[in-house]
C-alpha cells in the first residue's frame, strides 16, 4: 500500500496516521463498490502537520456554525408558527428543516477534513515499553 500525504498528495515513507472515522470508512466503502479505490494509505507528513491540523479546525468550526444556523432557523420557524397560530404550517416547517439538515450533511461532507492521529506514534512506543509480568514466586 502506498502512503500518501493528504495535504501535499506526495508519497511518504512515514507520517502521522489519519483517524479512521465514520466518514473515511464510508468514503472507502463507496469507492470500493465503484471500483475506484486507489488503495492508498492516507497519512500526514511532518512538514504538512500544522496545515492539516488547521484545516481540521476550520472544518470543525464550519460544522458548529452550520448546526447553530439550522438550530436558529428551527427556533424562529417554530416561534413564527406559534405567534401566527398557524400550526397547519408546522409539517411544512419540519420538511424544510429536514431539507436544511440534509443540506448541512452534504456541505459538511464537501468540506470534510480528517483528523490527524498524532498520538498514534506514541502509542506504539508505549506498547513496546510494556513491562513483562513479574515471575511467580516459588514456595
Ligand atoms: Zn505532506
Amino acid at each position: 500500500m502506498t502512503k500518501v500525504c493528504v495535504v501535499g498528495k506526495e508519497e511518504l515513507k512515514t507520517g502521522y496516521p489519519i483517524k479512521e472515522d465514520i466518514v473515511i470508512k464510508t468514503i472507502r466503502a463507496i469507492k470500493k463498490k465503484l471500483k475506484i479505490a486507489t488503495g492508498n494509505e492516507l497519512m500526514v507528513c511532518e512538514k504538512h502537520l500544522e496545515e492539516a491540523k488547521k484545516k481540521r479546525k476550520d472544518f470543525e468550526g464550519s460544522i458548529i456554525k452550520l448546526v447553530a444556523l439550522v438550530s436558529v432557523i428551527a427556533v424562529i420557524a417554530v416561534i413564527l408558527a406559534v405567534l401566527n397560530g398557524t400550526f397547519s404550517l408546522l409539517p411544512a416547517t419540519f420538511a424544510l428543516l429536514i431539507l436544511l439538515g440534509f443540506l448541512m450533511i452534504v456541505l459538511s461532507l464537501f468540506k470534510y477534513y480528517p483528523a490527524v492521529d498524532t498520538e498514534g506514534k506514541g502509542e506504539t512506543a508505549r506498547r513496546k515499553a510494556h513491562k513483562p509480568k513479574p515471575a511467580r514466586r516459588k514456595r
